[in-house]
């Protein structure tokens, strides 16, 4: 654990072991941190917060701007780490670091644009200025799919806007967290201004970040149900939080669209880190007319993907994450097709050769999905394309709509007055038009309803860690 800028082991001397997926083999160990290390690391923050948040914006950018120097020049090492402790094919390991350093970079900038303003006042005598101050220690909690990105799209924000931070990264994926807070010491942070403290548990970090007054703001991304109790446990204290929770994206297919290019980007976003993504597509609503051509298509191009470990050359399909993970995926399918949908590809646990060691599953087709099938409204988290037909445009925002997740959705049509019909009338924080990577650490990621509160990236992102105070001068 790096906690006020040393590396520690945890206070009671307990460690735990990261696995690679790929293999089930233990590949490092880590400390263990309970709640006394949580502390301990709060206490670094808050001190450091002290000297951290009177600091220019340009002397704090000068650690983010050498931070992501020194990241990109680390790259190849920290890919090589993400596949093996992560499991995604190096290139999409290559891909996320240099989306990680993207942060860094962005707001190294985006710092010293933290503008206040004046307001004109009623009263000659009165003059009124807002100033945009930093809230003070974050607690961060990260997930494992996408291991040293989510880290710095909240550390660096964070940085930029003067707070110190906390960061509980995802028990399957510490050596990643460890490898990204060695980049932030080598790039000189002060003492206490970034500290990590690795858990095997992570209820009682969570519930000390939750309880520690000196915490002013909860940052976390992983599934809804743990955000929803973050944000219970936040109520008594009314801690602020931003949260990044699941969501199950549609991919609406129009009548008028291209059927090949419509599946040729589904191909592509769907099985990125084999489905492992909140923004990945869950629910494929394609028209009955170019139905034929789509799923053709699709299957082409899906039953050809590799799975394999990330280091072999041209596997698409690294492991899912654990065991749990995948039994889920295939309840999902089974109940699927016992309720009418049909396989058209895929559908079971790749076991071949050295695939059984590790927690592989076959890239799926599911076609005549529909709402009475759990994959209808349970987010996947893996490899798997449930389509569904439908004849009638005009239902087709209602349907997609149909969901407590709001996270992201996708549009293909060549038709101008459909695309805005759809853009605003999706109830999603993130619409793709004929796009499937519509992230960038210059635009606001988030969700609506259910998939979370505030958005990370973009100017948004930075306000997310800057309280406002209003001055009224009587002069
Ligand atoms: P997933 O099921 O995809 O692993 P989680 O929401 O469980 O999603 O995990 C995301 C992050 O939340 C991880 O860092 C994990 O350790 C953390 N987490 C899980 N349960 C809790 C909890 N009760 N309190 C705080 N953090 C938690």
């Amino acid at each position: 654990m790096f906690i006020n800028g040393q590396w520690l082991k945890a206070q009671s001397g307990d460690t735990f072991q990261s696995y690679n997926p790929a293999s089930g083999e233990p590949i490092g160990q880590v400390p263990a941190g309970k709640s006394a290390d949580a502390v301990k690391a709060i206490d670094a923050a808050a001190e450091a917060f002290l000297l951290w948040s009177c600091q220019t914006a340009y002397q704090r950018s000068h650690f983010l701007y050498e931070a992501h120097a020194l990241m990109m020049a680390d790259l190849e090492r920290l890919a090589c780490i993400m596949t093996e402790e992560q499991g995604k094919p190096i290139q999409a390991a290559r891909n996320e670091v240099k989306y990680g350093a993207d942060f860094l970079l962005w707001y190294a900038e985006e710092g010293k644009r933290v503008y206040g303003r004046t307001i004109p006042s009623a009263r000659s005598d009165q003059r009124f200025l807002v100033l945009r101050q930093p809230v003070g220690v974050v607690g961060a909690i990260t997930p494992w799919n996408y291991p040293i990105s989510m880290i710095t799209r909240k550390v660096a924000p964070a940085l930029a806007a003067g707070c110190t931070i906390v960061l509980k990264p995802a028990e399957a994926t510490p050596l990643c967290a460890s490898a990204v807070f060695e980049i932030f010491e080598k790039a000189g942070f002060p003492a206490g201004v970034a500290n990590l403290v690795t858990a095997l548990d992570p209820g009682p970090i969570g519930e000390t970040f939750l309880s520690d007054f000196r915490v002013r703001k909860v940052t976390f991304t992983g599934s809804t149900t743990v955000g929803k109790m973050l944000a219970k446990g936040a109520a008594p204290q009314l801690k602020r939080l931003s949260l990044e929770l699941g969501g199950h994206a549609p991919f609406i297919v129009c009548r008028d669209a291209d059927p090949l290019h419509a599946a040729k980007g589904l191909a592509l976003v769907k099985f990125l880190n084999s489905g492992q993504a909140c923004i990945s597509p869950n629910r494929i609503f394609v028209h009955t007319e170019i139905l034929k051509p789509f799923l053709a298509e699709l299957t082409s191009r899906v039953s050809g993907l590799k799975a394999g470990s990330g280091f072999d050359a041209g596997v698409r399909i690294g492991p899912l994450i654990n065991e749990r993970e995948l039994d889920k995926i295939d309840r999902q399918v089974q109940d699927a097709v016992a309720k009418g949908a049909s396989l058209v590809t895929g559908g079971c646990r790749l076991t071949d050769g050295n695939l059984g060691r590790g927690f592989f599953f076959a890239p799926t087709i599911l076609s005549d999905v529909n709402s009475d099938m759990s994959i209808y409204r349970e987010e996947t988290f893996g490899p798997v394309a449930p389509v569904i037909p439908y004849d009638n445009e005009d239902d087709l925002l209602a349907m997609a709509n149909d969901t407590h997740y709001g996270l992201a959705s996708y549009v293909y049509t060549r038709d101008l007055k459909k695309a805005f019909r759809l853009f605003e009338g999706l109830q999603f924080g993130i619409v793709g038009i004929n796009d499937i990577n519509p992230t960038s650490a210059a635009a606001p990621f988030g969700g609506m309803k259910e998939s979370g509160l505030g958005r990370e990236g973009a100017s948004e992102g930075i306000g997310e860690y800057l309280e406002t105070k209003l001055g009224g001068f009587s002069i």
